[in-house]
């Protein structure tokens, strides 16, 4: 029943709409009168087109996406469109700006350098990654094939408030953990990536959205599947697509759009973020947030107690309590709440009530 759902605060793979899980339990067996679940469909059925067809409609509305961009469903995480966007877009002699926010902008300049000569055009590192550059700070070389971010952070808690204006220069950005958490004007973006399981459904599926003119920018010497214009040519079924998380992404995207659309989820986003986070501020310095306030994360919401012993303390108290997924990356340490799309309000209030009552407990 409803009552044992956790109050599940994972990084991701992390929560999906009970209301979801729910229909998708339904029509496991039985997917619209054909007597099989959706991953019995074949991928060339007239069934399985219409989830596919819809669920790719259903996103190029909710996310206003112009219609010079193609939305395609991959598959190998955001960590393989690391590799994909330098293999396709750059080559020896060439050069591209990363902007260093945290470990995933920096796995995906390691790829990059695979290929070409990227150019670090900004960093926060040195301030262990609490904030975004300001865009007055970012050096940009007009002979970039592109221009690479992480919108949001997942590990470190921070997140572009502000995108950069980039010119001519197609901006590429990881939105791995933010994408359809709040309005964004995508038409600024030459491609934007996303691995779905935060955000948009289970993993095993990662969205593409690319600009059509920088389909005939490609190298030449890529691999057919590891290039954009074989699944751009084919509506992403060259091969063989993950279709239930295709057709889960389509119920996440259904239920949003109940919601009121990606405004609505953005207003709820904000709430639940600004629950934890006004603990976090009021708190005397008993909670310490990881981001500076300017780069705070609507999904991702660091903190540290002080005294270590406490931290271990109140990670093993909430864990009693039924709060998952609370542990920071094992890179830094920590707490971290992640209140992507799916996660209820209640549980975000849940979680400051229980923040506050142990801050009076111990401090
Ligand atoms: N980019 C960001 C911002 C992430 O948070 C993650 C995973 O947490 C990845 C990329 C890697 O994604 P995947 O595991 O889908 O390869």
């Amino acid at each position: 029943g409803t009552n044992k759902r956790a109050y599940n605060f994972n990084a991701g793979p992390s929560a999906l709409p009970l209301e979801v899980l729910e229909k998708a339990q339904k029509e496991l067996l039985d997917f619209n009168g054909t007597g099989m679940s959706v991953m019995e469909l074949s991928h060339r059925s007239k069934d399985y087109d219409a989830v596919h067809n819809e669920t790719i409609t259903r996103l190029k509305k909710l996310f206003s996406i112009p219609e010079n961009y193609e939305v395609l469903l991959l598959q190998g995480g955001g960590s393989l469109q690391f590799s994909m966007v330098p293999m396709n877009f750059l080559q020896e002699g060439k050069k591209a700006s990363y902007i260093l926010t945290g470990s995933w902008s920096e796995k995906a300049l390691k790829e990059a350098r695979l290929f070409g000569e990227p150019i670090i055009a900004a960093s926060s590192k040195e301030n262990k990654y609490r904030n975004i550059p300001a865009l007055n700070e970012i050096q940009l070389n007009p002979d970039d094939a592109y221009i690479h971010i992480t919108s949001n952070n997942t590990i470190y808690g921070t997140a572009w408030n502000e995108f950069p204006d980039t010119g001519d220069i197609p901006l590429i950005a990881d939105m791995s953990s933010d994408i359809l958490s709040k309005t964004i004007d995508v038409s600024k973006f030459g491609l934007i990536y996303a691995g779905a399981q935060k955000n948009l459904g289970p993993s095993g599926v990662t969205v593409v959205i690319i600009r059509k003119d920088l389909l005939e920018k490609e190298n030449t010497n890529v691999p057919t599947m590891l290039k954009y214009s074989t699944h751009a040519e084919s509506n992403s079924l060259y091969n063989t697509p993950p279709t239930f998380g295709i057709y889960m992404l389509g119920e996440v995207l259904k239920w949003v759009e109940e919601l009121g659309g990606v405004a609505a989820i953005e207003k709820r986003n904000k709430e639940k973020a600004g629950l934890i986070y006004d603990v976090i501020d009021n708190s005397n310095g008993f909670y310490t947030g990881h981001a500076t306030p300017d780069s705070r994360s609507l999904m991702n919401i660091t903190f540290r107690i002080s005294d270590e012993e406490l931290e271990k303390q109140f990670l093993v108290e909430a864990k009693e309590a039924g709060f998952v997924g609370l542990n920071g990356h094992r890179s830094v340490g920590g707490c971290r709440a992640s209140t992507y799309n799916a996660v209820p309000v209640e549980t975000c209030r849940a979680l400051a009530d229980f923040m506050v009552e142990f801050q009076k407990k111990y401090q």
